[in-house]
């Protein structure tokens, strides 16, 4: 029987998480759904410090934003809870308390100042440091003795020295002697269980079956898997991916120019191109093929196609990949995204005029955002006494091509292909050259001589908006004209 597959993401809630942390929860998603298994999510509340207020709801709201939905966790329950770190202690403490009844952990009673004076000695006389553990071979019921008098021990796994070996699935066979770890501390004397110590236990109670995390933490495994064969199992695959870069190479940060996952929500991005985005940073399909599905990531996912290199962000790239999901998307659904848009409800379109505006705007754009800048441009009432409008709407070429787009416009089926060969037409039938053509015309629509396509923008307003901003350009043209008389 193989053994379900159940991976899990575990972040410490210190906020909004970045696109390094956003990678490692997509991978981690994708391959339980792609094995039919179960995606756990683990928060690692242990280091208080650490821990900022609404840590684990800003999480929580970057998850579900990404769409990537947990099996079980801290809000879905599941039969491995709690699936809150902190709330894990007292199965951390039973089992530090087993591994010293097993003689793999023992009690030490050192204080840190005689630690920290025994690693200086180490250090001076060139011997290894750490390696001088005074109560190792403590008579445990001496051991025994001393804590029933008062006194609180760490509690130390009992590390040889020699070689261990483990397998990473994208670094391949990996070895470490155990001399360069000492002897672990698993409790510290106030009853708190060290990192490590945490992870491995929750692992193993939570049935893990693959680790995929960030490679930063590839120095950590050593000790989990010493922890994990001292407990008697061999540890789960490891699959440690390389890091997410900021754009340039950096750390990530908001500062160089990557912030968190909720801010690129708020500028615009879909979830779908942030998902899609980062999947290919970790790992490329077999084709050419850039743009996917959720459900083509799901079907294509190949751990052992993770690149061996740090990947950078690239802003250009993510927003080219933006622009693709947002052309993907119904004119239907576009509308909806932009109605939920304070900008765009203020502008109080209907939701035809929203449908029609996509269908004709959205290759234009990139980010649900993008909608504010255009639609506003096209629906806002266009003002028709600034300079530039004066200028152009005071020829009397102008109330003539008006007139004569009015005439052919009314007569046009509304779709954008028919409007744009009615604009020739027009354009033949007043005998205009293209410029005192169109300058009034975009004038009469959108109150300024640039912009989009006509067509398009006639399209997107409707008939009767349209007919309606023609008559009145032509009104504000021909007094213009009678007062230049
Ligand atoms: N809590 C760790 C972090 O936020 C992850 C630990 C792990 O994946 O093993 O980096």
């Amino acid at each position: 029987m193989t053994t379900p597959v159940r991976t899990r993401y575990a972040p410490s809630p210190t906020g909004d998480p970045h696109l390094g942390n956003a990678r490692t929860a997509i991978l981690n998603w994708l391959f339980a759904r792609n094995q039919g298994g179960v995606f756990v999510l683990r928060v690692e509340d242990t280091d208080i410090a650490r821990n900022v207020e609404r840590g684990e709801e800003a999480n929580l709201e970057a998850l579900d934003w990404l769409g990537l939905d947990r099996d079980e966790g801290p809000v879905a329950g599941g039969p491995f809870g709690p699936y809150r770190q902190s709330e894990r202690v007292e199965s951390h403490r039973s089992r530090a308390r087993q591994l010293v009844a097993d003689g793999h952990a023992y009690r030490c009673f050192c204080s840190e100042e005689t630690m920290a004076a025994d690693r200086a000695a180490a250090i001076a006389t060139g011997r290894p440091p750490g390696m001088d553990m005074r109560c190792r071979d403590l008579d445990p019921s001496i051991a025994e003795e001393r804590e029933a008098e008062g006194s609180t021990p760490a509690l130390r796994l009992r590390v040889d020295p020699g070689p261990v070996e483990y397998a990473d699935r994208l670094k391949g066979a990996l070895s470490f002697d155990g001399a360069d770890l000492g002897d672990m501390v698993l409790l510290r004397s106030d009853g708190r269980p060290t990192y490590n110590f945490a992870v491995a236990v929750d692992d193993l109670e939570m049935e893990i079956s693959h680790v995929i995390r960030g490679i930063g933490h590839l120095s950590n495994t050593p000790k989990q898997v010493l922890l994990y064969r001292a407990l008697g199992v061999e540890p789960p695959e490891f699959i440690h991916i390389p890091s997410v870069l900021a754009p340039g190479g950096g750390k990530l940060s908001k500062r160089a120019g990557a912030p968190g996952v909720l801010e690129y929500r708020d500028r615009g991005y879909s979830a779908d191109a942030i998902v899609n985005y980062l999947s290919l940073l970790a790992w490329s399909s077999e084709d050419e093929q850039e743009v996917f599905t959720r459900q083509e990531l799901i079907d294509r996912i190949d751990l052992d196609r993770i690149g061996a290199s740090d990947a950078e962000i690239d802003p250009d790239k993510l927003r080219w990949m933006a622009g693709q999901h947002l052309r993907r998307r119904s004119a239907t659904e576009l509308a909806t995204d932009w109605v939920a848009l304070p900008e765009v409800s203020e502008l109080e379109l209907g939701q035809d005029d929203l449908e029609r505006a996509a269908e004709v705007f959205a290759e234009r754009m990139y980010l649900t955002t993008d909608a504010i800048p255009e639609l506003t441009a096209v629906f806002a009432d266009p003002v028709l006494g600034s300079e530039e409008a004066r200028g152009v709407l005071s020829s009397p070429d102008a109330a003539m091509a008006l007139e004569a787009l009015a005439a052919v416009w009314a007569e046009t089926e509304w779709a954008p292909p028919a409007l744009k060969s009615a604009v020739r037409d027009a354009m033949q039938a007043c005998g205009l050259p293209g410029k005192a053509f169109f300058q009034p015309a975009r004038i009469a629509l959108m109150g300024s001589a640039h912009g989009p396509d006509l067509a398009a923008v006639a399209y997107a307003l409707g008939d009767a908006r349209t007919a309606d901003r023609l008559r009145r350009a032509r009104e504000t043209s021909l007094n213009l004209i009678s007062e230049d008389q």
